[in-house]
């Protein structure tokens, strides 16, 4: 049966898909491997060929991994990171790759995700921002999206002051197709609580990150 579609605007962070995602072995029961045998035969190749004998199998298994995101439990991410303090300055975290697939093409974009907030009351542990990014990532895409999963998700669970995000990115879809623009990169951004309503917090969190 073919599940509901979802729509992903509407989509909760910590939304449980109805549809079980069959689990990754790699053998042959993997039902993707079937559809990029097909895939090879449609791009003109010939999927029984020595170098493709096993694509089906490796591209199934990278596509496994590469929307893990959609079987992650965000509250399990968080499970016991909270730690109170009194710390009531900026934390920043800068520099965290991430790599995603954009929903239209199915084709990679990735960059970096620079996230701050202001602690009221308790922090996080600072590997959990990495986690939390890579959830969001592995998954169909757009960077606007992303972004605000990311910041909405850290000030409703963390419940600091503010939060304040901003990801740069390349789209393969932009740069390998289309238009074809290699060094354009695209830039969004998010501001909650304090990094919104004071420019002062938002500033310094610009000036912090370039
Ligand atoms: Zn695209």
């Amino acid at each position: 049966m073919i599940p509901p579609p979802i729509n992903p605007q509407k989509t909760p962070a910590n939304y449980k898909f109805r549809h079980k995602r069959p689990k990754e072995d790699g053998g042959a029961s993997d039902k993707i491997e079937p559809l990029i045998t097909k895939l090879l035969t449609e791009i003109g190749e010939n999927p029984r060929r020595d170098g493709l004998i096993k694509t089906p199998q490796r591209v199934a298994r990278a596509w496994r991994e590469m929307t893990a995101g959609y079987s992650t439990d965000i509250n399990k991410v968080f499970n016991g990171a909270f730690f109170k303090a009194d710390y009531r300055e900026m934390v920043i975290v800068k520099d965290v790759a991430f790599y995603s697939l954009c929903e239209h093409h199915m084709l990679p974009f990735f960059g970096k995700v620079h996230l701050a907030y202001i602690p009221d009351g308790q922090i996080i542990g600072l590997s959990k921002i990495p986690r939390l990014v890579e959830a969001f990532s592995r998954r169909l895409q757009v960077q606007e999206r992303l972004t605000i999963q990311i910041a909405d998700t850290l000030q409703k669970k963390l419940k600091p002051k503010g939060v304040g995000i901003v990801i740069e990115a390349h789209h393969l879809c932009m740069t390998m197709r289309g238009i074809k623009n290699a060094s354009s990169s695209a830039v969004t951004s998010s501001m909650l609580g304090i990094f919104r309503s004071d420019n002062r917090v938002r500033e310094e969190f610009l000036k912090l990150i370039t």
